[in-house]
């Protein structure tokens, strides 16, 4: 049976212009997402940050980069994934002159999930990989934890298979050295082994 038409993918003017949370009244602008509408591979992670808001382009921080960086090791091409966040604006708390990140209220992510839903309808993914709890929530619409989800079978429903994995930001906290060398190895072949998955699933 042939699929049906896709959704066409928000655009980024429909984001700025909304205003279903408060989210936007202290942000530069909304964060489409980006990337191929072919992708099988989606990958959410949970709000725009600092660099991202100033710049309209998700995940071009300092944890977006180095998830970027991290997809090429994986062997993933840039036209293989989308990527996108839960929540659109840049959530933030001021502490001294900086912007620091704040997690998204449950209320926040419920009003902004009809765009991720959007993106998910028009992309179609094989794969959506949820990037830390709080992305994982946004897909699922439970509080499954990361762990129970991997040991899991979740789909969206959309049909896509769910795929739970860190956070590229915990990367970047991790204490020391070799904790950041095995966290890095670890999100490496979970992105693998999504892209494997992506590339099997019909
Ligand atoms: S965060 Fe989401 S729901 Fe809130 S105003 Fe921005 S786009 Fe709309």
């Amino acid at each position: 049976m042939a699929k049906p038409p896709a959704e066409p993918l928000p655009q980024k003017s429909d984001i700025d212009a909304c205003r279903r949370c408060e989210l936007w009244e202290r942000a530069t602008q909304g964060v489409a997402g980006e990337g191929s509408r072919k992708a099988r591979l989606m990958l959410v992670g949970e709000v725009p940050g600092d660099d991202e808001d100033r710049q309209g382009k998700p995940f071009v921080g300092p944890a977006g980069k180095l998830l970027r960086q991290l997809l090429g090791e994986a062997g993933i091409e840039p036209a293989d994934f989308y990527l996108t966040n839960a929540v659109k604006h840049f959530s933030w708390e001021p502490r001294g002159k900086r912007r620091i990140h704040k997690t998204p209220t449950q209320r926040q992510m419920a009003a902004c999930n009809e765009w991720l839903e959007r993106e998910i309808g028009a992309v179609r993914p094989k794969v959506i990989v949820a990037l830390g709890a709080t992305a994982l929530r946004a897909v699922t619409g439970t509080r499954v934890t990361i762990a129970a989800a991997r040991a899991s079978d979740l789909h969206h429903s959309a049909g896509a298979r769910i795929f739970a994995t860190y956070h590229p930001a915990a990367v970047l906290r991790a204490p020391d050295d070799d904790a950041k060398e095995t966290l890095m190895r670890a999100l490496i072949d979970d992105l693998k082994r999504a892209a494997a998955l992506a590339s099997r699933v019909e």
